[in-house]
């Protein structure tokens, strides 16, 4: 069937938002975003406690995906973004941030499938890339999709969701209008706050400069110190993304200082003390809800 790009996009951007995305945006794919093989291997040295899922090859894919070389031809992508809920979130790494982190996953992952499905039953290829099968890097997608910057953390950061956001996507031949990348100053703020760097338990988030990575000039976090840190404490930790000055309730006021914060970078330093005035220097846990953690028809 033969859409207009401008039309199919609307199209593809209603079903996603309706679908629960609450930021959406469609790019080119470029073929450095593409991991290479399918698989991980075992993520830490002997010795060292691996969470479950990365002790080696999962059962799923013993003798049939795993090393796999990754080829993926389309031309563009549709980046989703689906927000956590920050209440739940406060309580830092616990059963509550797993669950949070886990439903808002399970929804990115539905809807990029049923994305991927609408497409190919248009006639066109399309495949969905969500946490259980990326095939491609979310966050330059994104990127490129016009969500938002890469920020020193490593995540995406969004105008109004800042680093509040799980990622999902499309890659398809459908032709799409494409969306413009956004600069809303997050360089020269990441440059002057390095609030996630000061509070980052395992020191996974670098306080100094960019360095070049494969290419690209960025400020490179450590992932396997900040997975060990995961798997040290038991659960997901995400102290990052909750002390960034731009990870708040998208209300009004939030929204117009994040205005201020895109025009007029060079205020990062005035606006993070202001966010340590009123939010706090550093990361206090607060209680999870009452209902997590316990047990299903124990009474309690
Ligand atoms: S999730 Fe936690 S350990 Fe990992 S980079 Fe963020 S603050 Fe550091
Ligand atoms: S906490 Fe500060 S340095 Fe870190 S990502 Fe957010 S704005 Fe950038």
């Amino acid at each position: 069937m033969d859409i207009p790009p401008g039309r199919a996009a609307k199209i593809v951007k209603a079903l996603g938002r309706y679908l629960g995305a609450d930021v959406i945006g469609i790019g080119p794919l470029k073929q450095g975003w593409i991991y290479s093989h399918r698989g991980a291997r075992p993520f830490f040295e002997a010795g060292e406690p691996n969470p479950p899922l990365f002790e080696g090859m999962p059962d799923s894919y013993a003798g049939r995906l795993y090393g796999d070389v990754i080829e993926i031809k389309h031309r563009s992508a549709v980046a989703m973004g689906f927000s956590q809920d920050l209440d739940i979130f406060k309580a830092g790494p616990s059963e509550a941030s797993d669950l949070e982190i886990g439903r808002v996953y399970a929804r990115s992952a539905l809807a990029a499938c049923q994305v991927a499905s609408f497409i190919r039953s248009l006639g066109y290829p399309a495949r969905a890339h969500h946490v259980r099968n990326y095939c491609v890097l979310a966050v330059p997608v994104a990127v490129d999709a016009g969500l938002g910057e890469l920020a020193r953390s490593g995540h995406l950061l969004h105008r109004v969701y800042g680093l509040n956001l799980r990622l999902s996507c499309v890659t398809t031949d459908m032709p799409l209008e494409y969306d413009a990348p956004v600069d809303i100053g997050v360089q020269e703020f990441c440059e002057r706050c390095l609030k996630c760097a000061r509070n980052c338990p395992a020191g996974a988030i670098p306080e100094g400069p960019k360095t070049v990575v494969r290419g690209v000039r960025k400020w490179q976090m450590d992932p396997e110190k900040c997975l060990l840190y995961w798997s040290k404490v038991g659960a997901a930790c995400l102290v990052c993304q909750l002390v960034c000055p731009w990870t708040k309730a998208p209300s009004l006021l939030h929204r117009t200082v994040a205005g201020i914060a895109a025009k007029a970078p060079w205020t990062a330093g005035a606006l993070v003390s202001a966010d340590d005035l009123f939010f706090g220097r550093t990361y206090k846990r607060r209680s999870k809800p009452d209902w997590v953690g316990r047990q299903v028809g124990s009474g309690e």
